[in-house]
């Protein structure tokens, strides 16, 4: 097979290109936890699509059903009339997702991006209340559209607005401050004196592990308190779980462990389950006041991802997947508290819950070397937060045991080799 040239895209393509300057090569086939570029070299990702491929690659199941449905001259495209794959997957969803937690929400189909469903979320808390502010928080990540940039702590990508982002206050999330002072402290004391000059919003927005910004997960009694402050005051709880759900964190949502139930959640990435482009927005009935049409859209009826999705949906029949990613969780994490301990020069601290996880370094510079080095020994990885100071790990939840020790294996070599050159560390 020839090779295409890079420089097709470093001529054609818009400087805005990202992902290729980091993983510099040709991908060209993908099974499962492997990838492989134009010369044959082997990866193992440890990226998924940034979440959006918790399943893997090329699943067998979801590409035969997406195949067969195809061959059959399935409609593709549809905006949001009534079809047979939307059907299919709303009364799966309901059976085996929403049921079985007892989550009472109606699914509204948005553009098929993250951004889009945090979108529909902010516009349906401020028709419902009737208040225009939103809370957002420090190193939450939404999107990069107006309104989803608005509640998105990021200063570089807030800049790209190329206009004031307004009606949102920001608060700072769980250990934004220090391990001492508790934030919502500080927040409530904003609710509650009216000389604070922050106004009841309608609602606030938050992710409960934060992808982008850091690899943060806030503890479960900071969620459990964020839900009654809501509740106190009549504000709506948006829980994006855009990156952090469809079982990235050890459950199918990953606000299950804290018990608590938003009022609004965002999903996209893998809830298409194959990759494929689909977003939904859930709610309680109550707040289903939209007038048809008022949020729409060309491409809300993915039909082909609503194949894959229906399939996907099957690894949650039972809680055989769920214990799965939770003891695998558990080597994972055992791993980065053993990488830690044993290369302190690293300054390293471990960060997140789940399969969404990573290590702090306090070297500057430190987590975009790993990833560096990984991707030259044929793992894919990303670094996360407002400095590129964590290096994320993000395996497809499906991996197994093989995969998982070899990625691991290459994480320790990369650092290893690292803290033996001395390049960066110990300054
Ligand atoms: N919310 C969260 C939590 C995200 O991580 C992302 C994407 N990284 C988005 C929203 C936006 O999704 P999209 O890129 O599909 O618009």
């Amino acid at each position: 097979m020839s090779q295409t040239d890079m420089n097709v895209f470093e001529q054609l393509e818009s400087e805005v290109r990202s992902y290729c300057r980091s993983f510099p090569t040709v991908f060209t086939k993908a099974k499962g936890y492997k990838m492989w570029d134009e010369a044959g070299k082997e990866y193992i990702d440890f990226f998924s699509g940034a979440g959006a491929l918790n399943y893997g690659h090329n699943d067998e199941n979801m590409k035969k059903a997406l195949v067969d449905y195809i061959m059959d001259d399935g409609i593709t495209h549809s905006l949001d009339m009534a079809t047979t794959p939307k059907g299919k997957f709303l009364q799966k969803f309901h059976d085996v997702i929403l049921k079985p937690r007892n989550l009472d929400y109606k699914v509204m189909f948005p553009g098929p991006t993250g951004t889009n469903t945090v979108e529909s979320a902010l516009k349906l808390a401020r028709k419902v209340t009737g208040r225009t502010d939103i809370i957002s928080f420090t190193n939450g990540f939404h999107g990069m559209t107006i309104g989803s940039l608005s509640v998105t702590g990021n200063s570089f990508k807030r800049k790209g607005a190329g206009i004031p982002l307004t009606n949102v206050v920001t608060m700072p999330y769980d250990n934004f401050v220090s391990e001492s002072l508790d934030t919502l402290d500080y927040l409530e004391r904003f609710l509650e004196d009216g000389g604070s000059g922050v106004e009841i919003p309608a609602a606030m927005i938050l992710e409960t592990v934060q992808g982008e910004g850091g690899i943060n997960a806030a503890r479960t009694e900071w969620l459990q308190r964020v839900e009654k402050i809501c509740k106190r005051w009549g504000i709506l709880l948006i829980i994006d779980d855009v990156q952090a759900g469809v079982g990235r964190t050890g459950t199918f949502f990953s606000f299950e462990d804290a018990g608590i139930t938003p009022d609004i959640v965002c999903l996209s990435k893998s809830i298409g389950g194959f990759g494929l482009p689909l977003a939904i927005t859930l709610f309680r009935p109550e707040l289903d006041i939209w007038a048809p049409g008022e949020h729409n859209g060309t491409f809300r009826g993915n039909n082909h991802a609503f194949v894959t999705a229906t399939e996907a949906l099957s690894y949650w029949e039972d809680d055989s997947f769920e214990k799965d990613i939770q003891e695998k969780s558990a080597t994972i994490s055992d791993f980065l508290v053993k990488l830690v301990t044993e290369y302190p020069e690293i300054k390293g601290e471990v960060k997140g819950k789940g399969f969404m996880v990573g290590i702090a370094s306090d070297v500057e510079g430190f987590a975009s070397k790993v990833t560096e080095e990984a991707f030259s020994r044929g793992l894919i990885m990303e670094t996360s937060g407002p400095n590129d100071e964590v290096f994320k790990l993000f395996p497809p939840l499906t991996i197994d045991d093989e995969g998982l020790e070899k990625g691991l294996a290459i994480i320790e070599e990369s650092i290893k080799a690292l803290v033996e050159t001395k390049e960066l560390v110990m300054q």
